[in-house]
């Protein structure tokens, strides 16, 4: 049998993980490559204090969002040149879903599920708004979106994995559904990206956006990323058209034009020290084999489930059971899930809590290995089993959960 954890042995001295730290939160804020520190340093002295702004040509700040882009898109199944970076998700996802929509011009149906991350949703009701027309967002159960896809439906509008339970919708197939239906998908890849193998070439998928601080390890505040198939990229408008998606910004034409391909989704001045930090982040990525990845973390979820319910029976398990059905997440309901995530983090295990009843815990092949799959077990166990969560200081909420 092939010991997965042993290809990623080598990756965990890339991160900087605080000592007596178990971090099973990679999913909401990846830890820091241990060179971002050393890059982000170089770019702030070496390139903002030397070149001032002669670094926008010398130190290519200009062409980094195109760079980063197309080295994210091999990890999403992409080609070059079809991925632009920037701004945050919850504008790419506007911007893609207004695209996406202007395309399907005769309809006024987006569809999505109620389980989506709410900003998604937020951006999608937003837009519906400005819009008017009769222009529309229609929610179902997750289970149900199959189903509801019929020819009312402009954009499917789907996050791929689940933020709350890492259930996972099958991308090839529901495109395929949409296609068939002819609507387009746009899909939200926050919580794949990074964390398993995605194909948006062979399934066939029209839009895409996902985020680069959770399981790529960007950094807080790190940009969002924008997918357009080749196929619509002449035909997708900006929506957003800021001047640096323009064919030619330094023209300063009165008037916009669209720049080739993703590249006119670019909006404004791209945030050149997060690039700094993305870009270390994406050095690791590089050499990542994200079906070897995909492995190691099946079995890293499989090990902290049966751990999980061996040692905590008042837990429930609130992701799928079979592994093809789930992202990179293992989640568990409890009515104190949010003083059990508290009382865990002050063991030093850090997952998150997911209102209304979620604990959520990331696992990350890059970082984690067995041994800290069993540490956490053993903690979690002693949080339940001692109700060490039973005390006043954990039920107070921060404003972050
Ligand atoms: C994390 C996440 C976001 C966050 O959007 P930002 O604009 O980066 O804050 C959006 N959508 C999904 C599905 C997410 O998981």
């Amino acid at each position: 049998m092939t010991d997965f954890s042993a290809t990623f042995s080598d990756t965990r001295a890339l991160f900087h993980i605080p000592e007596g730290v178990i971090y099973l939160d990679g999913n909401s804020l990846g830890p820091m490559p241990v060179t971002a520190a050393e890059r982000v340093r170089q770019a702030v002295r070496d390139e903002w204090g030397e070149m001032l702004i002669t670094g926008w040509n010398r130190a290519g700040w200009m062409a980094q969002p195109a760079r980063l882009g197309d080295r994210i898109a091999r990890l999403i199944g992409s080609e070059p040149g079809s991925v632009a970076v920037g701004d945050t998700l919850s504008i790419k996802v506007y911007q893609a879903l207004a695209a996406a929509l202007e395309l399907r011009p005769e309809r006024r149906v987006i569809l999505s599920d109620s389980g989506n991350f709410p900003t998604d949703l937020y951006m999608a009701e937003g837009l519906c708004q400005s819009l008017g027309r009769g222009y529309r967002l229609r929610t179902v159960p997750p289970e149900e979106v199959a189903a509801a896809i019929d020819d009312s439906v402009a954009v499917l509008m789907l996050t791929e994995v689940d933020y709350r339970t890492g259930r996972k919708h099958d991308m090839a197939a529901l495109t395929a559904r949409a296609h068939a239906a002819g609507a387009l998908t746009l899909w939200d890849l926050a919580h794949s990206a990074g964390a398993l193998p995605v194909d948006l070439g062979a399934a066939g998928a029209d839009f895409a956006a996902g985020c680069t601080y959770k399981y790529l390890n960007g950094g807080p505040g790190a940009p969002a990323f924008i997918y357009v198939a080749p196929r619509h990229a002449e035909a997708a408008r900006a929506v957003l058209s800021g001047w640096l998606g323009h064919a030619a910004p330094f023209a300063f034409e009165p008037s916009y034009r669209p720049a080739q391909g993703a590249e006119r989704m670019r909006v404004g001045t791209p945030p050149v020290l997060q690039m700094a930090a993305l870009e270390a982040a994406l050095d690791i990525w590089d050499a990542v084999d994200m079906h070897a990845l995909r492995a190691a973390s099946v079995a890293l979820c499989e090990q902290f489930i049966a751990g999980v319910e061996a040692a905590c029976p008042t837990l429930t398990l609130a992701s799928p059971r079979n592994a093809d059905e789930r992202g990179s997440q293992v989640s568990f309901r409890h009515p104190e899930g949010y003083a059990i995530i508290q009382a865990l983090i002050a063991e030093g295990v850090i997952g998150d809590f997911r209102a209304p009843d979620i604990l959520r815990f990331g696992f990350t092949p890059l970082y984690i290995g067995p041994a800290e799959v069993d540490a956490a077990t053993a903690t979690l166990a002693r949080v339940m089993k001692q109700r060490l969560w039973d005390d006043p200081q954990y039920r107070v909420r921060a404003r972050v959960t």
